[in-house]
Formats: C-alpha cells, sequence, structure tokens
C-alpha cells in the first residue's frame, strides 16, 4: 500500500470538520490501509485522514508499541464521536506528524467514552482510559479541524509561533515525505497552461 504524503500546518483541510463516511466500502478498506503504511513509516502513533488530504472522518490508531497496549493490532476508527469526558485530567507531552519538531505538554481528560464504526460495519461504544484515550483525543481533535497547540496557555503558545511559522514554510525536515502545497500549485498551473494550449 502506498505511503501517502502528510498535510502540515496550515493547510486548509486540516482546519475543516470531517465528512461522515456513508458507506463503508472496499474503497475505503483499501485507503485505510493506505494511511496504516502511511502512520508506520511516519513511527506514528495516529492518523487522522485529512492529514493525507482526504476529509472523511477516518483515523487509524497504532499504541502496540507500549507496554500496556503490546499486541494490539491497528485501531482503524471510522465516524468517531467522544460522548463523554472524565472530569480527571492528565498533561501529557505531545507531537503530531503535520506539527513536525513542535512538541508540548498538554492537559485532556484522563477517560473517554468513544463510539464508532470498524471497517466490517460493526458500531462500537467503548470506555477507553489513559494514554490510548489520549491519542484518540488527538485524532479526534483532527477531524473537528483542531490542533494540539490551541489546548496551550497563551505563553505556551506564543513560544510555539516561531515553529509553526516553520512548519507552514516548509522549513522542517522529516524521515517522511510531506504534501508539497507549492508543488501542487505548479501542478495546477502547468496544467491550466496544456489546457490553454490545447484549447487553442
Ligand atoms: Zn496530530
Amino acid at each position: 500500500m502506498a505511503v501517502l504524503p502528510i498535510y502540515t500546518y496550515d493547510h486548509p483541510i486540516l482546519r475543516e470538520p470531517a465528512t461522515p463516511v456513508k458507506d463503508i466500502t472496499g474503497e475505503v478498506a483499501a485507503f485505510v490501509e493506505s494511511m496504516i503504511t502511511t502512520m508506520h513509516n511516519a513511527d506514528g502513533i495516529g492518523l487522522a485522514a485529512n492529514q493525507v488530504g482526504d476529509s472523511r472522518a477516518i483515523t487509524t490508531i497504532d499504541v502496540s508499541e507500549l507496554e500496556e497496549c503490546a499486541g494490539l493490532p491497528p485501531m482503524v476508527l471510522i465516524n468517531p464521536v467522544i460522548t463523554a469526558f472524565s472530569e480527571d485530567t492528565v498533561e501529557y507531552e505531545e507531537g503530531c506528524l503535520s506539527l513536525p519538531t513542535l512538541r508540548d505538554k498538554v492537559v485532556r481528560p484522563k477517560s473517554i467514552q468513544l463510539r464508532f464504526y470498524d471497517l466490517q460495519q460493526h458500531e462500537h461504544s467503548l470506555e477507553i482510559d489513559g494514554f490510548l484515550a489520549r491519542v484518540i483525543q488527538h485524532e479526534v481533535d483532527h477531524l473537528r479541524g483542531k490542533y494540539f497547540f490551541e489546548y496551550l496557555n497563551p505563553v505556551r503558545r506564543a513560544m510555539a509561533h516561531p515553529t509553526l511559522r516553520r512548519i507552514q514554510l516548509g522549513q522542517v525536515a522529516t524521515s517522511y515525505p510531506l504534501y508539497d502545497p507549492r508543488k501542487h500549485v505548479a501542478h495546477k498551473q502547468s496544467l491550466k497552461k496544456l489546457a490553454h494550449k490545447r484549447g487553442k
């Protein structure tokens, strides 16, 4: 399956709320395979579909590297909804494949009640806590158009600004392919030129 380029701050698709998946087809399953390949290739523990330029409400998660989750196969959450959050919160450092080099501590509810569909079209409602609950909250936020740095206090957020600017300008190096909007624009322009020539 293909490794897809990852979209970074501040591409508009990362700000848009995801569209629910209506039919869980073979095409959705194939796309999910590519998402898992992309996530593993980037050494990521979670990936939302809009991070690879697709606006559907799908996220993949793999926390099997963690001792408490060892052996757990990658999770596929289709149309995930968090229906309840615990009052207890935990602070923990987060990073994001769409925000390379930015890391900061984020306070989040410790446990959640999650509803989602799997690839076999089965609906699940689970109570999840600990690290997995954090990763799911981070990914479901992506599907709502939200980044983890939005939880930082104004001081920390201001401190993150230069890093965000570098990411925006494409001045970060990653071990995984990033989507380059400038290339995309160039491609579109050359297509336009071609169409124009053909028209004449
Ligand atoms: Zn992320």
